[in-house]
């Protein structure tokens, strides 16, 4: 397939706002995504207490799965509806308060403590932010980041894990002459020389 036809595609970060503010999120999975059930044990590889990230988290509700199983949860995303749509449909009260190292973002955090939502970029995140994870859960996330962005977004990611982490990923396959994306066609090929 000719990955090509995708490679100058941008998303804006405005474009984003206006889908959550259309109520355009057909990638929202109401009942949580039957993968993360399935590769559970390989996400938690026997361990319990983790700290699980949710790049470009929206209001998946695997946040809540991995919270109510005691692990702490901290992910990150622009739309500030998106965070606080996800602590309004599970009934989560939260409070609210500045990110000091990141001018105009906000953290929301559950009076419970033990799920984190960072609203600014992904690219404003640092570990000594938001620490290192044990585990990451990244749908729609690197397919939807744009083409010319994969590597300072996997770099990124890197830095952000522990040395014995588990990194779920989810891409979809298809032709990307048929459609613009996002979701982004990732090639394996691509995935294999982006994590190294
Ligand atoms: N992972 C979620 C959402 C996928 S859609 C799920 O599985 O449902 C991608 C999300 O990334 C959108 O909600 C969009 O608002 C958010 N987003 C896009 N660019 C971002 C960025 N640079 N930093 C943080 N969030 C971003």
């Amino acid at each position: 397939a000719d990955i090509g036809s995708q490679k100058d595609r941008v998303v804006t970060e405005e474009e984003w706002l206006q889908r959550w503010e259309m109520s355009k999120i057909g990638f929202h999975k109401e009942q949580g995504h039957p993968l993360l059930q399935k590769y559970l044990d390989v996400l938690l590889n026997g361990r319990s207490g983790l700290r699980i990230f949710f790049p470009l988290c929206g209001k998946a509700v695997e946040m809540k799965w991995l919270a109510d199983m005691g692990h702490s949860v901290v992910g990150v995303e622009i739309s500030k509806q998106a965070l606080k749509d996800f602590f309004a449909e599970h009934s989560l009260p939260y409070c609210e308060e500045p990110v000091p190292e990141i001018s105009g973002a906000k953290k929301l955090q559950s009076t419970s403590g033990n799920i984190s939502l960072y609203c600014c970029s992904i690219y404003d995140l640092s570990s000594s932010i938001v620490g290192k994870f044990d585990g990451v859960w990244d749908r729609g996330a690197l397919v939807a980041v744009n083409p010319c962005d994969r590597q300072r977004y996997v770099s990124l990611m890197i830095t952000l894990m522990e040395k014995n982490s588990s990194y779920l990923l989810v891409t979809v396959s298809y032709d990307p002459n048929k459609h613009k994306g996002p979701p982004f066609y990732v090639p394996e090929s691509e995935i294999k020389s982006l994590f190294g």
